[in-house]
């Protein structure tokens, strides 16, 4: 069955048909200013589990995700820092800090991850097209704009993922005080000319001192590793305008040519948004202050599995509400799975499979193939899981089946990319491990609580995680 799925482009769903058996897959990446919530996560794991689909699909899928390394946040906080600091040590701690977490959700680690700081150059070039052909203007203070009055009369077409009432879009955004200058209210900046607060955060473009803007570097980034047209382009919901849009109609703007006799190139053919995660009936954000992050959930001894579970239980276009009962309920669910598959395997005793539960894989397939339907996806699955429980009551499932089933799971899991509960026990600790959870002990009890924290995320460095139980520590592999 073809995978269908909700394209933002046309506002239906369709069928998924790629230019070729590598799909080039683009998904906008974190911006590194601080720890990420697991809002954002939520868009990273479906991003993740799409590609996981893709692969379960037979296709190759050449994944790209930027990391936004420089924009006005992290500006701010660079410079606002203490002691004081420099852009790449700034955002190295929290990229370093974002893939440990990324993992812990086990995402499969992208092919690309370009960094928006490497690819200067290719946003000049993207500028200087618009430039030429008339698509974007200078200000007086240096700054260049996109101008989508120009953009659409030369055949462009702005508002192709939302409905844009250019009314409204006048009369309430706020035009900052360094965009006085612009032509119309819409316009958005590609190059932002290099302001005071920027302190020592600037490069010296053709068109003087100052840092590119935040969509602008999707554009260049996406273009150069997957060429002008590519086939999926993903994000939260919150990005598809302005951010996208723009993304649009800067690389779609850049193929057009001043005399207005050219069609523009498509950008991206399939556009799929993720719903957002809530918290107490809002979207979890930042500027809220209703987030997690992962560490937050961590010390609450949850684990990457529980939380990657809860994030994949609704479907990729319905918001969900996170609550602490919810990771309750995934680790109940997750333990009804893990005491079928620990029965699987303890009956097949390392035997090879000699086939799948075809039937099984096939209604999996079904149920995500028609518009990524996850719950269908683990109804399937946990019907599957009561039918076994069912037969390995009865004494019905021999070895080779038990094998078999197991080998079911594995394809199945590619997709749902749920780790092997870490199955632990005291005497597989390593020694310079078990030495590292004593030190930390003793630091406790001599009330020496910073080298006992130095202690605990060393051991994580090491893969180790604490769980501080009423009986004690144990440990967990990560
Ligand atoms: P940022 O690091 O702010 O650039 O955001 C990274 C990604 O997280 C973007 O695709 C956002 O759309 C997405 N995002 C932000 N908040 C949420 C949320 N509450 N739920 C789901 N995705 C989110
Ligand atoms: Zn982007």
């Amino acid at each position: 069955m073809d995978l269908h799925f909700f394209n933002t482009l046309t506002h239906r769903i369709e069928a998924f048909v790629p230019s070729s058996k590598t799909v080039g897959f683009y998904c906008c990446g974190p911006t590194v200013y601080d720890f990420a919530h697991i809002g954002n996560f939520r868009t990273f794991v479906f991003a993740d589990l799409l590609r996981r689909l893709l692969e379960f699909k037979g296709f190759k899928v050449n994944h790209v995700m930027n990391i936004t390394d420089v924009d006005d946040k992290i500006i701010q906080r660079v410079n606002t820092s203490t002691p004081p600091t420099t852009l790449s040590d700034y955002t190295k701690k929290y990229e370093e800090a974002f893939f440990e977490d990324f993992r812990q959700l086990n995402c499969l680690e992208p092919v690309r991850t370009p960094h928006a700081t490497e690819y200067i150059q290719q946003m000049y070039d993207l500028i200087a097209k618009l430039l030429d052909n008339g698509i974007a203007y200078q200000t007086p203070d240096g700054s260049i704009f996109f101008s989508i009055q120009r953009y659409m009369a030369l055949g462009g077409k702005y508002g192709q993922l939302v409905n844009i009432n250019f009314d409204e879009t006048k009369s309430t955004e706020r035009i900052k005080n360094d965009e006085y200058e612009k032509e119309s209210a819409a316009d958005f900046a590609l190059w932002k000319a290099r302001t005071e607060n920027d302190g020592n955060i600037f490069w010296e473009s053709p068109w003087g001192e100052g840092r590119p803007g935040w969509h602008l570097e999707c554009s260049a980034m996406s273009s150069d590793l997957l060429g002008k047209t590519f086939d999926i382009h993903v994000g939260g919901e919150d990005l598809a305008f302005p951010h996208h849009e723009d993304e649009i109609a800067q690389s779609e703007g850049a193929s057009l040519c001043k005399d207005g006799n050219t069609a523009p190139v498509p950008f991206v053919k399939y556009w799929i948004h993720f719903s957002h995660l809530l918290s107490e009936g809002k979207k979890m954000s930042k500027s809220l202050g209703n987030f997690y992050t992962l560490r937050d959930l961590f010390s609450k001894g949850f684990t990457g599995r529980e939380i990657r579970y809860l994030l994949l239980s609704a479907h990729y276009r319905e918001s969900l509400n996170f609550t602490i009962d919810g990771l309750n309920a995934a680790r109940s669910a997750l333990a009804r799975l893990d005491e079928c598959l620990g029965k699987l395997k303890e009956i097949a005793n390392n035997i090879n499979p000699t086939e799948n539960n075809s039937q099984f894989i096939q209604q999996f397939d079904e149920a995500l193939s028609n518009n990524i339907n996850l719950s269908q996806a683990w109804s399937v699955v946990f019907d599957w899981v009561r039918d076994l429980n069912r037969l390995i009551a009865e004494n019905k499932l021999s070895p080779q089946d038990a094998a078999n089933e197991l080998s079911a799971w594995e394809r199945v899991n590619h997709v749902l990319g749920i780790k092997e509960k870490s199955t632990v026990s005291t005497e597989n600790i390593p020694t310079e491990i078990a030495d590292l959870l004593a030190a930390r002990q003793n630091a406790r009890k001599a009330k020496n609580f910073a080298e006992a924290d130095l202690l605990r995320d060393t051991l994580k460095q090491k893969g180790w995680l604490i769980e501080d139980t009423p009986k004690g520590p144990r440990l967990k592999k990560i």
